[in-house]
């Protein structure tokens, strides 16, 4: 039954993307839907390389969906977190696999997290919101690490994306004065110039632009939008040396004016989310890719590979 599943699943042999954020400890770190456990991301490996041949992004672009042969899967990681190089950089180095890190500059360069992060790095247990100023209501996050809290983490953080950045930064002050950041690197962050270079230099590793600002790029106007692409891509490359070809989508929000400002400033690919395996079909510019996350197990990642 499961093998007709996949075959099914797998008609034309389209591209299987994982979207990853960062890696992290195997007990302990931050309760974080975006922070895989270091374990967790061996036995993915492991899976995938039973069914899939890993490959780069440049690799499967190259040969586009629909290639006969072994199923393809490209590991891709948002937002360049320091967790990148303290937890994936010895997996990369012992496994040899080829990623691609789209990395966001704003917080690389000013060494501080974006607000999302400050969020889930200070409500790391039971936490009572007050936002009634800001006619944003309250907000509970109850004690138990796993989905459940995470799930109400996660509506107040899409509730806060959807707010103009300007509000935005009031409101998340207020939710770090009564719920402040641990003292110390934060505990999650940014990776620094040095850590991504040192990062970027390994064999297989393809750093990406992910904008400088990070903000949800439909929802600014085009030409800021725009301008902070291209400002992410101009940094990288400075600090890595390296030719930046690609790009992913802050939150995977992209618009048709978008991704033409993409494929204009000369970039080969943007991905998005979608939770949909890249078939012929797709527009490149709109790659889509499935979300992995902290309670995505080896089984659920399974059973997530097949639903698609
Ligand atoms: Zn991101």
């Amino acid at each position: 039954m499961l093998g007709l599943l996949r075959s099914w699943r797998l008609r034309g042999n389209p591209v299987t993307v994982l979207c990853y954020h960062t890696i992290g400890p195997d007990i302990g770190g931050p309760d974080a839907w975006t922070v895989l456990r270091a374990a967790d991301f061996r036995a993915h490996l492991s899976a995938l390389q039973q069914t899939h041949d890993i490959v780069g992004l440049d690799q499967a672009i190259a040969d586009g969906p629909g290639n006969r042969g072994k199923p393809r899967a490209v590991l891709t990681f948002d937002d360049g977190e320091a967790g990148n190089h303290r937890h994936l950089l010895p997996i990369l180095t012992e496994r040899q696999i080829p990623v691609t890190i789209f990395v966001a500059t704003g917080q690389i360069e000013t060494g501080q997290p974006y607000w999302f992060d400050q969020i889930m790095g200070a409500l790391t247990a039971s936490a009572a919101i007050d936002l009634t100023d800001h006619g944003f209501g309250r907000w509970n996050i109850p004690p138990n690490p796993g989905p459940s809290r995470w799930a109400a983490v996660s509506a107040l953080l899409e509730a806060l994306k959807r707010v103009a950045p300007d509000r935005r930064s009031t409101i998340v002050a207020d939710i770090l004065s009564q719920h402040p950041l641990p003292a110390g690197r934060p505990p999650l962050g940014p990776m620094t110039r040095a850590e991504l270079a040192e990062i970027a230099a390994i064999p297989g590793v393809t750093i990406g632009a992910h904008s400088h600002c990070h903000n949800l790029l439909d929802q600014i106007p085009v030409d800021e939008a725009e301008a902070s692409m291209a400002r992410s891509r101009s940094l990288l490359q400075g600090w890595t040396g390296q030719e930046v070809a690609h790009f992913a989508w802050p939150n995977g929000n992209h618009t048709p004016a978008l991704r033409q400002r993409a494929r204009r400033l000369g970039f080969r690919s943007a991905s998005a989310l979608d939770m949909r395996l890249w078939r012929a079909s797709a527009d490149p510019y709109a790659l889509p890719r499935l979300g992995i996350g902290r309670y995505d197990d080896v089984t659920r990642l399974r059973l997530r590979l097949l639903e698609t």
